[in-house]
């Protein structure tokens, strides 16, 4: 059977042709092969037409014009010789090259995303049209992937729009709105979607009359017009803004910036073989590879249910209930809001009550162009809160989420009052960091109706939340979970229950061995660095200073309770605890910030306490301080998932790259186990025989080293 076609040409008036671009069973349209071909056929016919004045190209989805190329066939070219990538790229370039050479006006009338290739077919277009929607924007994305545009993008976006906006918006990665393009200059006009077909017939005539589209045609076959002080200046401020964003980690931006600025001094011809040379550089290499896996298991997880069930029932769920209004309860509030969904929320402390209000106020009419609340949002998100003066007002609703103190009798108690005033099919969750779900369901009525749905803090500012499965929790509890995380915007990663659930569980074993690394006599500066140079946003000590020494220390006990012949009870972090050096929160912690900016710097008083904690003075290299710290995440990583605590691999890199932080340039914990292969990791971990079993190889290891399998041979 053949497929139906994604690109259908019509005519829009007697002598201007429409291409409207629609994958037929896709919500998104991609550039797939099969697409460019069509794309070239069609082409090659409009080529043979004579008496056209212009060519339109649109797409037949509400909301993405085109999503890029087909990155599952990226990912299948890996390996492929360089000779290859760069015939790909030429292909590429060649055929969106047509677009601004037929006899004829082309024109790109963008309504919905337009990005990667999509915006590269837009570009070599003789004019563009945006919507004013929020859903349109024009970007090129690929940096994020550890790529740079290879059909063109580098080429025409200089000649488009100035280099200066080509660097920005190339070496960046973030997409505009149509303000923006318009500002500067990359699209022609601005219209709603109902008018965008009959403003692009517009803009053929009045190009047609004046001809201002051939002489682009010309302007943009040359050189970029850019003087030689202006392009010194660009090198150097952006090659320094792209220093401090990349740490030297991500490839991407830098080859980009230099493809763009030596391709800037000729003719568009050569400056296309300088990006297919560049681009294929770059494609397959390590940090492309890791980089496209982040992108395909984000993208896994949208579609994942969180079960292995099929056709499990996912209730809708209008209404949320929300007990405590701390930190985090405020934060989850407002997350729903955000998102159109109802909530009321109840503390039993009023002043707390009427604190976490005014916060999900703030948060939810919060406007990121005047950086305040805006006026007219708190007036739209007012129906949707509503603070409860009692427990009662929650009763009606279908989901309900505890944020209280992080106290079993507390939450049961809560709980017992709640259950029986709940409707029938209603689901009750906790976002406890610590206790045990199953526990906490033992005395409900309906424990199936019960689950774990783990927020991090920011709330607005973590995607991920972690949907914890109890023993007696059901299929339909986690489906609803899931979908309704989901409506609100989140990651939903589906684990089971158990100590630290998966992100905390894998984050204890790397904090603990920096202590360890402490006491053994490593530099503080240097585990630090070890760890930002393997690409964790911050040092461990940082992060102990953020988090707070008494809630790490609590952390501790639980995990040293779970696993004892692996967990070491270090001594220095209650004895800090003890001290009132809980981290930024009382001002002093692992460093200090007494000072008026609050800012981080070392602390003397610190040095003088860990004196007396410290073992000795053992020196090590900084690939030792590497492997002592992330070789026990990833252990931990190797027994989430023989404990069933992780569904894949996949969830578990997810966890960790969106849950701390694990550089996404690594792909993921198991992904980057998957490059060293667990013959290598049994090598690496041979040294720390000495050190018992938190460095000892885990059976799954030696299994997957005797059977030479990956991590990630496992189906997504
Ligand atoms: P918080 O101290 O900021 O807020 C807790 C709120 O619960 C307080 O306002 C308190 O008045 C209220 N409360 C106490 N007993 C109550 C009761 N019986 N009925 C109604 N309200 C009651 O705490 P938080 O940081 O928001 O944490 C809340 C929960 O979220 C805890 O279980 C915690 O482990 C978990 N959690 C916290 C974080 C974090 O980083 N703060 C992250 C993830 C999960």
């Amino acid at each position: 059977m053949t497929q139906a076609p994604t690109i259908t040409r019509s005519m829009l008036e007697e002598n201007i042709a429409l291409l409207t671009f629609d994958t037929p069973n896709k919500g998104a349209n991609v550039l797939s092969k099969s697409v460019l071909q069509e794309l070239s056929d069609q082409l090659d016919v409009l080529e043979a037409e004579t008496g056209l004045a212009g060519l339109i190209l649109a797409s037949g989805k509400p909301s993405i014009f085109i999503a890029g190329a087909d990155l599952r066939e990226f990912v299948a070219s890996f390996g492929a010789p360089v000779e290859e990538v760069q015939a790909l790229c030429q292909r590429g370039q060649t055929l969106f090259a047509r677009l601004s050479a037929l006899p004829l006006v082309s024109v790109a009338a963008i309504n919905g995303i337009c990005v990667g290739g999509g915006a590269e077919l837009a570009i070599w277009c003789d004019r563009r049209i945006m919507t004013p929607s929020p859903k349109t924007e024009f970007g090129f994305p690929e940096v994020k992937l550890g790529l740079f545009p290879g059909w063109g993008g580098t080429v025409r976006m200089p000649r488009v729009a100035g280099l200066g906006n080509a660097v920005e918006m190339i070496t960046g990665g973030e997409s505009i709105d149509a303000e923006a393009a318009f500002a500067m200059g990359l699209i022609s006009d601005v219209a709603p979607s109902d008018d965008l077909l009959a403003a692009a017939v517009r803009l053929i005539r009045e190009e047609q009359a004046s001809g201002e589209y051939l002489e682009d045609r010309e302007t943009w076959r040359q050189p970029v017009e850019i003087s030689e002080t202006e392009l010194g200046f660009l090198a150097a401020t952006a090659s320094a803004m792209i220093a401090q964003q990349t740490h030297g980690q991500y490839p991407a931006p830098e080859a980009a910036l230099e493809t763009m600025l030596e391709s800037a001094a000729v003719g568009a011809e050569e400056a296309c073989q300088m990006e297919a040379e560049g681009m294929s550089r770059l494609f397959g290499s390590p940090v492309n590879r890791a980089l496209l896996n982040v992108f395909m298991i984000t993208d896994r997880n949208k579609k994942d249910s969180g079960l292995e069930a099929k056709n499990v029932k996912a209730e809708k769920i209008e209404h949320v209930g929300v007990l405590g209004a701390g930190i985090m309860g405020a934060g989850i509030s407002s997350a729903n809001v955000r998102r159109g969904v109802a909530i009321s929320i109840f503390d039993a402390n009023p002043e707390a009550l009427a604190r976490g209000a005014k916060s999900v106020v703030e948060e939810a009419a919060y406007d990121r162009k005047t950086k305040g609340v805006s006026a007219e949002k708190a007036v739209a998100i007012a129906p949707l809160l509503n603070v409860a003066s009692k427990l009662e007002e929650l009763a009606g609703c279908k989901l309900v989420i505890e944020a209280v103190v992080e106290k079993a009798d507390v939450k049961k108690q809560i709980f017992a009052q709640l259950e029986p005033l709940m409707p029938p099919d209603a689901i009750l969750a906790s976002n406890t960091s610590t206790l045990p779900i199953t526990d906490l369901a033992a005395d409900l009525e309906h424990p199936e109706r019960f689950c774990g749905i783990h927020f991090f803090n920011p709330v607005r500012r973590m995607k991920l939340v972690e949907v914890i499965r109890g023993e007696k929790t059901s299929d339909e509890t986690v489906a609803t979970a899931v979908a309704h995380m989901k409506k609100i915007g989140k990651m939903p990663v589906v684990v089971g229950d158990g100590p630290g659930f998966l992100v905390n569980r894998l984050l204890f074993p790397y904090m603990n061995e920096a202590l360890e690394l402490l006491l053994d006599g490593a530099p503080m500066k240097d585990i630090e660095r070890a760890a930002t140079k393997f690409g964790m946003p911050m040092g461990p000590f940082t992060l102990y200073d953020l988090v707070g020494l008494d809630t790490a220390a609590y952390a501790g006990n639980t995990m040293w309770t779970a696993f004892p012949e692996r967990t070491l009870l270090n001594p220095l972090l209650p004895h800090m605890v003890k001290r009132g050096r809980l981290g930024r929160k009382t001002g002093v912690g692992f460093f200090s910030y007494q000072n008026k900016k609050g800012k981080k710097t070392p602390d003397p008083e610190f040095d003088t306490i860990l004196k007396d904690y410290k073992r000795g003075e053992a020196s090590f290299t900084p690939e030792e301080l590497t492997a002592r710290l992330f070789l026990p995440m990833l252990l931990e990583a190797t027994r989430v998932l023989t404990d069933n605590i992780a569904r894949n691999p996949r969830d578990v890199d997810l966890g960790l790259i969106y849950g701390f932080g694990f550089p996404p340039f690594r792909g993921g914990v198991l992904f980057w186990a998957d490059t060293l292969g667990p013959q290598k990791i049994l090598e690496m971990l041979k040294p720390f025989e000495s050190l018992g079993p938190r460095m000892a190889p885990t059976e799954l290891l030696l299994e997957m080293a005797a059977s030479g399998k990956k991590f990630y041979d496992q189906p997504a």
